[in-house]
């Protein structure tokens, strides 16, 4: 099969063609267009909201998405203290997700002047990530992050819980903190949002998760709608997690764990990427790495939980880990040859010792977790 030249991308990548000197539609930036008209609305909108005064219809100026990573812990911070806003902070407990996030939210809540709530549904997002996994196999040649659907999903699913918050709470903003990557890649406007997914569910289930309420958004005017703020769009250019971390930390607002943001679904979206597109989940984001190395030889930012050394070789990398994943999907797995299988893998990725251990085991209870969840494995 081909890939780009440049960033590896394989043909027939969800949303990816290849010209014909083999480099890929985003090697080539042909979605330069789309993505600019995207950073011009979310730039109008955050002025806006910069300069808006306090909202006369309620007791908070903003609903405040926060998860308790740094990047949200930093932004709320910067709203609440630099900002003067009144913040709803707005918790999902996401059920898959490792703990590590609790802390943090524990100090924020002593330290940052804000109202905090803590919203759940673990039934309703279970019920939806089952219907994602034991789907049949997509159509082709599929969208622009199709081979994430159940991770983007998992996203939209509280992003809707959030706004019928924010609605009931007659809240006029609701901010984002998703790092500069993602929001290239996500919808900000709130009927969009919940038309795509009614769209990807279809009527009976979403109705069965979010109730008759969620009707009334497809149908609202723009001005009955709460707007998404993106607040990272700001610093795009200089998005820097080593240095804003050293500020939480010397704030006293952050404790850094190397698996902070872990899921526990981590296997399960791989096993899904691998066997509905042919690629390993994190693929986009290890492909924008090698672009941006290629561009820039002195590279070394890392923009995501994982990092990619730019030595590893892709192609190879991901065969290895889908040929294990398969074999534990079957039941073939054998821990003494696949672990350090596995290990060996995510050194690679990860670049450090103890994460790669953590999530090596991880994938060995993979059909565990699928059973645990009412996922079937082919
Ligand atoms: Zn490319």
């Amino acid at each position: 099969m081909a890939h780009c030249a440049v960033c590896s991308l394989q043909e027939g990548h969800p949303g990816i063609t290849l010209d014909e000197n083999g480099t890929c539609n985003l090697c080539n930036l042909e979605v330069a267009d789309e993505l600019l008209e995207n950073f011009t609305y979310t730039n109008r909108v955050f002025e806006e909201f910069t300069a808006a005064g306090p909202n006369r219809d309620g007791e908070f100026d903003c609903l405040f998405m926060y998860s308790g990573g740094k990047d949200s812990t930093y932004m709320l911070d910067k709203f609440v203290n630099e900002y003067g806003k009144r913040v709803l902070a707005y918790t999902f407990d996401i059920p898959f997700e490792s703990e590590h996030a609790a802390d943090n939210i524990k100090l924020a809540k002593e330290k940052i002047p804000a109202h905090f709530v803590l919203d759940s549904d673990e039934a309703g997002i279970t019920t939806m990530m089952r219907d994602v996994f034991n789907r049949p196999a997509p159509q082709k040649p599929g969208e622009y992050l199709d081979e994430k659907l159940p991770c983007v999903s998992c996203r939209t699913f509280f992003v809707i819980r959030a706004i019928l918050c924010a609605i009931r709470n007659k809240i006029p903003y609701i901010a984002l903190c998703a790092d500069p990557q993602q929001i290239l890649t996500m919808e900000s406007n709130v009927r969009e949002i919940v038309r795509g997914f009614y769209e990807t569910f279809g009527r009976e289930l979403t109705g069965r998760l979010f109730g008759e309420e969620l009707e009334d958004v497809l149908f609202a005017t723009d001005e009955e709608l709460p707007k998404v703020v993106f607040p990272f769009i700001a610093m795009r250019y200089d998005y820097d997690p080593d240095a804003m971390v050293r500020e939480l930390k010397a704030k006293g607002l952050y404790q850094s764990s190397p698996l902070e943001t872990h899921c526990t679904l981590y296997p399960l979206l791989n096993y899904y990427s691998f066997k509905n597109w042919g690629c390993m989940f994190y693929k986009l984001n290890a492909s924008s790495y090698l672009r941006a190395v290629k561009k820039n030889k002195n590279y070394d930012r890392s923009t995501y939980s994982i990092k990619f050394p730019r030595a590893a070789n892709l192609p190879d990398l991901e065969q290895r880990l889908q040929d294990i994943i398969f074999d534990i999907a079957r039941g073939d797995a054998d821990p003494r040859v696949h672990e350090p299988a596995l290990v060996e893998i995510f050194r690679e990725l990860h670049g450090d010792e103890n994460a790669a251990h953590f999530v090596a085991r991880s994938f060995l209870d993979m059909r565990a977790t699928a059973t645990r969840m009412g996922i079937k494995l082919a």
